[in-house]
Order: C-alpha cells, then sequence, then structure tokens
C-alpha cells in the first residue's frame, strides 16, 4: 500500500481500484440518504448489519418451528453445541487458542463475573490500576466491585492520567506505575483501545509489568477486537473481554466474548460463579450436585446460549474470517492514513487530531477534537450523509473501518469538511 497520499479523487478512487478486500463491503446493508448509501463511519460505535444475517436468522427461526424442542441436536447450528461454533474465528481474531474463548453474555457482565475471579484482594494486596478516563461501564464496574470488598474506592483504584494538559497517557506512565504499586497491586484492568481518544495500549509490556508486581492483567477489548490483531495467549494475559456490535457488527446488544489464559481456565480450583452450562458437558443433564467446571473459557458460562442473538455474530465472523484479520490491518493502517492526510489539509476549522500519530499505537479510529464549532460541523456531516459520532464534550470521533469503508469515502468526508465555512 502507498502512503503517498494526495488529496484528490481520482486517486482515492484508484486505491479502491486496487483494494482486494474492496468487494467485502458488498456483504452489508448501510442506511440510506437521499437514495444513496451513507458515508458510515460509525463501525466503532455499531458495526453495520451483514446481509447474510436476515436468511441466517430465518432459518434458525424456521429450525425452532420445524424441530421444537429437538433443535437442541437437530437444528443445522444444533442449539446444545452452539457456543463451540464461535471459538475457533474468535480465537484468530484475539490470538487464542479455541478453548480460550466464548462467546457469552455481554461486555459488562462479563466483566463483573471475570473480575469475580481475578479480583480477589487479600491483606495489603487489594488495589486496581487502570486508565483514567476509561468508558463510564467500566468505571462503574470497578467501583462497585471494590465497594463489595469493603475498600473504598479513593483508596483501593489507581487511576494514570496523560501528563501536564496532554490527551495521550504515556505507556511507561502505565508500567511504571504498576511497578510503583507493587505487592498493594492486585488487579491491572485497562480499554485496550481508549474509546475517547482512539489511544491503543502496550497490552503486552502491561501485562509483564502486572505480572512482575505479582497482580492480575485484565483488558477491556471493546474498541480492539475486529481492529487491531491481537495476541492475547502469547502475550500471556490473564482475562479479557468485549462486545461484539461495534467492529464485530453482530447487532445492537450483540452476544458479547470473553477470554481467559489456559493456565487459568484449566485449573477447576480458580473461583468461578456456577450454572449448568459452565459444568462439564458430559455430567451437564446428570442434574447432580457439584459445580464440575469444564475446560476452558467456556467454564465461566452459565446459561446456555441465547441463540437469536448470536445469529449475527456467527454471520459476521464468517466475514472476518474470509478477509483475515491480517489483511484488514494491512488496510486499516493505509486507509485511516489517508484520512489522518486528508484531515491535515484542513486548516479553515478548528480541530486536532488527538488519537495517536504513530499508526502502532491506534486503530482505525481518529478523534477530532474541536475548540469550537464542533457541533455544528457534526450537524453539517450528517446533513450531509456522514455518519459520524459525537462525544461530549467536544469530539468528533470517525473510524474508517477496512471491511466496508473506502479511500472514496473518506476523500467525501474531506470534501464536505472543505465546504464548512
Ligand atoms: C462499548 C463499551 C462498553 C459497553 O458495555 P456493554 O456491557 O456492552 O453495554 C463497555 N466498555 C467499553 C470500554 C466500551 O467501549
Amino acid at each position: 500500500m502507498p502512503h503517498s497520499y494526495e488529496a484528490t479523487h481520482e486517486y482515492a478512487r484508484d486505491q479502491d481500484n486496487t483494494d482486494t478486500l474492496f468487494s467485502f463491503r458488498e456483504r452489508f446493508l448501510f442506511p440510506q440518504h437521499n437514495g444513496g448509501d451513507v458515508r458510515y463511519f460509525c463501525g466503532n460505535s455499531l458495526g453495520l448489519q451483514p446481509k447474510s444475517v436476515s436468511y441466517l436468522m430465518d432459518r434458525e427461526l424456521r429450525d425452532w418451528a420445524k424441530y421444537g424442542v429437538e433443535g437442541h441436536f437437530k437444528a443445522g447450528f444444533p442449539w446444545f453445541s452452539y457456543h463451540h461454533f464461535f471459538a475457533e474465528r474468535l480465537g484468530k481474531i484475539t490470538g487464542a487458542g479455541k478453548d480460550e474463548v466464548v462467546a457469552m453474555n455481554s461486555l459488562t457482565v462479563n466483566l463483573h463475573l471475570l473480575m469475580l475471579s481475578f479480583y480477589r484482594p487479600q491483606g495489603k494486596r487489594y488495589k486496581i490500576l487502570m486508565e483514567a478516563g476509561a468508558f463510564p461501564s467500566d468505571q462503574y464496574a470497578v467501583e462497585t466491585q471494590v465497594r463489595m470488598h469493603g475498600y473504598d474506592p479513593d483508596d483501593a483504584i489507581i487511576e494514570i492520567t496523560p501528563r501536564n494538559d496532554a490527551y495521550l497517557i504515556a505507556d511507561e506512565d502505565i508500567t511504571n506505575a504498576i511497578l510503583e504499586a507493587g505487592d498493594t497491586l492486585a488487579l491491572v484492568l485497562i480499554g485496550g483501545v481508549n474509546y475517547y481518544t482512539g489511544q491503543y495500549f502496550d497490552l503486552e509490556n502491561i501485562t509483564k509489568a502486572a505480572h512482575k508486581s505479582g497482580a492480575y492483567a485484565g483488558f477491556d477489548l471493546a474498541h480492539a477486537v475486529g481492529n487491531i490483531p491481537l495476541h492475547l495467549h502469547d502475550w500471556n494475559v490473564d482475562f479479557a473481554c468485549w462486545c461484539s456490535y461495534k467492529y464485530l457488527n453482530s447487532g445492537p446488544g450483540g452476544v458479547g466474548g470473553a477470554f481467559v489464559h489456559e493456565r487459568h481456565g484449566n485449573d477447576p480450583k480458580l473461583f468461578r460463579l456456577g450454572g449448568w452450562w459452565g459444568n462439564d458437558e458430559n455430567t451437564r443433564f446428570k442434574m447432580q450436585k457439584g459445580f464440575a467446571p469444564q475446560k476452558g473459557a467456556a467454564s465461566w458460562q452459565m446459561s446456555n446460549a441465547p441463540v437469536f442473538n448470536m445469529v449475527a455474530h456467527n454471520a459476521s465472523l464468517d466475514i472476518f474470517d474470509k478477509a483475515g484479520i491480517t489483511a484488514l490491518r494491512e488496510k486499516s493502517i493505509a486507509l485511516t492514513g489517508y484520512m489522518e492526510f486528508l484531515l491535515q489539509q484542513i486548516t479553515h476549522l478548528p480541530f486536532e487530531i488527538i488519537t495517536p500519530a504513530n499508526p502502532a499505537r491506534r486503530g482505525c479510529q481518529l478523534s477530532m477534537l474541536f475548540k469550537e464549532r464542533g457541533k455544528e460541523v457534526h450537524e453539517a456531516l450528517t446533513q450531509n450523509g456522514i455518519i459520524a459520532d459525537w462525544r461530549e464534550p467536544n469530539v468528533i470521533r470517525i473510524a474508517p473501518v477496512p471491511l466496508y469503508n473506502t479511500f472514496e469515502d473518506c476523500y467525501r468526508f474531506y470534501e464536505i469538511l472543505t465546504g464548512i465555512r
């Protein structure tokens, strides 16, 4: 991919014409504006619907009608085994073995369930370290877990802030703080990619530092999964969780996911809350006393799979599997680089890009921080058929997603911005 970008329509079209992933956009449904597809830059908030979802959903409804309870074993994707169908494809996206990942519940629920296993404060080791400005749901989860164990959040939560008046947090400030906290630290919990700035943290080194301090390392990968290739197993991450409705295009409230490293997942002594679906499958229907967790992340499941809430996930993971996360990332770096280049040509609007300039430290999101007129600009974009995301107090987030965004989309965005006076 060339990086001698040009701010012309012709250049953008040329890039699309040589893009081997271009046809993947055909697999998605776009909202309409004045009789055409919108330019959709909100895949970081809610991914588009794969066209195959309605067929697959219909098929599931037909199987239910046709088989009733026997669908547990006779459906096209038998419901008894439904969660198994996701593990291998999720593993490729997250860099995990198929027993280390599971599609279940929703993100914040999974965060709580995993914290019940991995936040077990004892003696002077009771602190949790996180980045300042984490997504509110994560902040609430951490605050209430800390309270549940009888600690004061102001004392038990260490928040790492940017230096001076910067927007980004230096990775070494995180790792240094982890080492400094030492044996007071029970857990490091970081959002893999910050939802507001788009900063991608150095998960491998954070994990190393956490382990040096004797703490667990867990990550909320809501904005990382399906965006940046991950290597959770090799990085030795203890646990992670994510949602599927952002880059993974699995629909509003779509099923979440969790990773538990095999050294924990295969340790039956590690505490986890029990339910029949987490139990050993061989004895699940014996209806006996005594929770015997199965191996792996799947043992954190409690209930049987919410099949209708997983159909879109199934459809979307197939598309990811065909495109390949490595190829997607390669296009993503070029596409986001192009959008950044175009934004740098604009001098008449009062914004700066606060997302890291280094492609290795970001995914596809760019956050435009406005000194003024931000809301007005967002309004004008919307009226011109651009879907971008407004975040209080003054940021427009845009995500050129490699699966369905084009270089021409980026150019169109630039053209419209140029016209806003
Ligand atoms: C999107 C997002 C959530 C949303 O949580 P749900 O439980 O899926 O509603 C939580 N945390 C982060 C970091 C997010 O980006």
